[in-house]
């Protein structure tokens, strides 16, 4: 049985969006663009939603926004996706990185612990769709605030560090019964091909900062900045007479087409109703299954009004090296099931390692990747697959574990 790690998922809504932008004679930023805006305002309550080419790109624009610059630091953790940090080093500040707890995201301790008088930012970054502990930081960066040097107007506004989430994976998860976008004052979510909703590339920027800051006059200033610095997007200045326009910041250039922001459209109301519901369903058939795996270490799925957006399914192998965890994805493997290690700590990769990080000083993040293995979680999945995947996953740790006890 060949199951695949992550298809995305295209169904006919999708489809009939994408072909409707075509037929429309507008394919890049316009209409759909804000439609998928609005959308994800009303699923998340977010103030305000810019919606721009990746995820990558909206952190840059929110850094340079916040003026980033030499030397300023943001706190970010050792254990997620590179885009965290290589967003840091774009803006051109420098990334800070501090160890993870057991659920995988950023320790509020460590936090505090690196924060200096260089601290203009964190983010924090809801690794597998699992919030972070947002009370506990957003109350940190108020009680730091006396650290806090501004530099810039906006910085003075804030008066504080800026907290941004880095909610790649958690689209719909709820913190404390609060909704994912409105944690911070800055969320930006990922619509990559891989993640739960998805615009093949893209991201969106939730605004949502506090007084007195206007999020929709930072809506309107941060999508002439997306659209290199100019104050009319093209398909305003395509209507008759509208010729003329002006540019006024040196802008990026990471706006969204509408022919891409029609799949999240396609995907974002079923997205809801159906995808999310789906992929929690069967987090907890494998929670179920691999509960009763005296070898199993369980991800999140729910507690204390806090529920997984369930983007990755992490199960963790009890007691096993590096080297015996890649045994088991290779069993696994043979049998066409393709898994995953979600992730990396960023320490391991050659960029990290050569700018002086050492994994040595993340011992949490390497204990949580060297036993990890990512299993597929998508609505498509079928009930024989997902048994499938459960027993071949099942037969491969136990093969290794009993080959390890011969062994000794
Ligand atoms: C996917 C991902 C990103 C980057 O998203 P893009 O839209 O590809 O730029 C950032 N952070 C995390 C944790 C991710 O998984």
């Amino acid at each position: 049985m060949k199951i695949p790690f992550s298809p995305p998922y295209i169904n006919d809504e999708v489809k009939l969006e994408v072909l409707d932008s075509l037929n429309s004679g507008w394919i890049t930023t316009g209409p759909k663009v804000k439609k998928l805006e609005s959308e994800i305002e009303s699923y998340t309550g977010a103030s305000n939603v810019l919606c721009v080419n990746s995820w990558t790109s909206g952190a840059i624009l929110i850094l340079k926004w916040f003026g980033i610059e030499e030397g300023d630091e943001v706190i970010i953790p050792a254990y997620t996706y590179s885009a965290t940090a290589l967003s840091v080093i774009h803006s051109g500040g420098v990334p800070v990185m501090v160890d993870v707890n057991a659920d995988f995201n950023i320790s509020a301790t460590n936090i505090e612990k690196a924060i200096t008088e260089r601290t203009k930012a964190i983010m924090p970054v809801d690794i597998a769709g699992w919030p972070c502990d947002y009370d506990r930081i957003n109350e940190l960066v108020r009680k730091k605030s006396h650290l806090f040097l501004p530099k810039t107007e906006i910085q003075e506004q804030l008066g504080r560090i800026l907290v941004i989430s880095d909610a790649a994976h958690s689209i719909g998860a709820l913190y404390k019964n609060k909704n994912a976008g409105v944690l911070t004052d800055i969320t930006i979510f990922s619509l990559h091909a891989v993640k739960n909703v998805t615009t093949a590339e893209g991201g969106a920027v939730c605004l949502n900062l506090p007084e007195p800051f206007d999020n929709g006059t930072l809506y309107s200033n941060l999508r002439c900045y997306s659209l290199n610095g100019q104050t009319k997007d093209a398909f305003t200045k395509n209507k008759a007479g509208a010729w003329r326009y002006d540019i006024i910041y040196p802008g990026l250039k990471i706006n969204m087409p509408d022919v891409l922001a029609a799949i999240g459209l396609g995907q974002i109301t079923s997205y809801r109703t159906e995808i999310l519901p789906k992929r929690q369903e069967i987090f907890q058939v494998y929670n179920s299954f691999f509960k009763n795996k005296e070898w199993a270490i369980l991800p999140n799925f729910s507690s204390d009004g806090s529920v997984s957006s369930c983007h990755i399914y992490a199960l963790r192998i009890k007691d096993t090296t590096e080297q015996e965890r890649d045994k088991i994805i290779e069993l696994i493997s043979k049998k066409e099931v393709a898994v995953n290690v979600h992730f990396q700590p960023l320490p391991l990769l050659s960029l990290f390692k050569e700018s002086g990080f050492k994994i040595s000083d993340f011992p949490v993040a390497f204990d949580q990747y060297k036993n990890e293995i990512s299993l597929p979680i998508y609505p498509q999945l079928k009930d024989g697959e997902i048994k499938f995947i459960c027993d071949t996953v099942s037969e491969s740790v136990e093969t290794v574990l009993r080959f390890k006890k011969a062994n000794v």
